[in-house]
């Protein structure tokens, strides 16, 4: 009577078999520069954990622009996926549940996040909607420890940063996000923006790099 929904999945580089997603985790203000821009004080004390429902995931060329906002911004960030499950997980054993990575956009519907902060609200509205979570094929292993990653709008670079410049690494962010929740095998993680955070419109061209991984190209609708 009710349709079973189909789960996500994203494509992975060179293999027919793909990978089903679970949850989608998100660290915000994980590189000093972006925090800056975004008027924080880049702070390793206390991390900013969100999430964007895996249904959200975008892996085609076009990307609905979002109801609700008048500022739709892009942040191009590193997208771990998770191979193992794990709570509580030790520093030194955290690289081991990494499957995968890839190049997303955590996009932001940026005036209502900015409205939530102010009024002491969650981001909720702000970071998840459809279509928020654009993401390329995967690759399987580690990435390089400093590939750079890029967003170019309309062959313009708005965004260029090693992910060398994370305050909390990929392996930091995977013990933090175990304490709080149990990590599961299909599990996504964003691991945060550089700076040049900016506006997208309708008719905007995206290209999203991270070496290592297959680039992410889209248009907005
Ligand atoms: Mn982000």
């Amino acid at each position: 009577m009710f349709p079973i929904p189909s789960p996500p999945t994203l494509a992975i580089d060179g293999r027919t078999e793909r990978f089903p997603v679970r949850r989608m985790y998100c660290i915000g203000r994980n590189y000093a520069d972006h925090a800056k821009e975004m008027g924080a004080v880049p702070d390793k004390g206390s991390p900013i954990f969100f999430l964007k429902p895996a249904d959200a995931i975008v892996t085609g060329d076009r990307v609905r622009y979002p109801p609700g906002t008048n500022n739709l911004h892009h942040e191009v960030e590193m997208v771990l996926a998770l191979g193992r499950s794990g709570a509580n997980v030790p520093l030194a054993e955290a690289p081991a549940l990494i499957a995968g990575f890839a190049v997303g956009l955590d996009l932001t519907r940026r005036d209502l996040q900015t409205a939530a902060k102010a009024k002491g609200n969650p981001w909720d509205t702000g970071k998840s909607f459809d279509d928020c979570a654009p993401i390329g094929a995967l690759t399987l292993g580690l990435p390089s420890p400093d590939a750079r990653l890029t967003l170019s709008v309309n062959d313009v670079i708005r965004q260029s940063e090693s992910i060398a410049a994370m305050l909390w690494s990929s392996a930091e962010i995977i013990a933090l996000l175990s304490e709080l929740y149990t990590l599961m095998p299909g599990d996504l993680i964003f691991t945060g923006t550089p700076a040049g955070v900016g506006p997208l419109l309708r008719g905007d061209h995206v290209v999203a790099t991270l070496v290592g991984a297959a680039d992410y190209r889209a248009t907005i609708d």
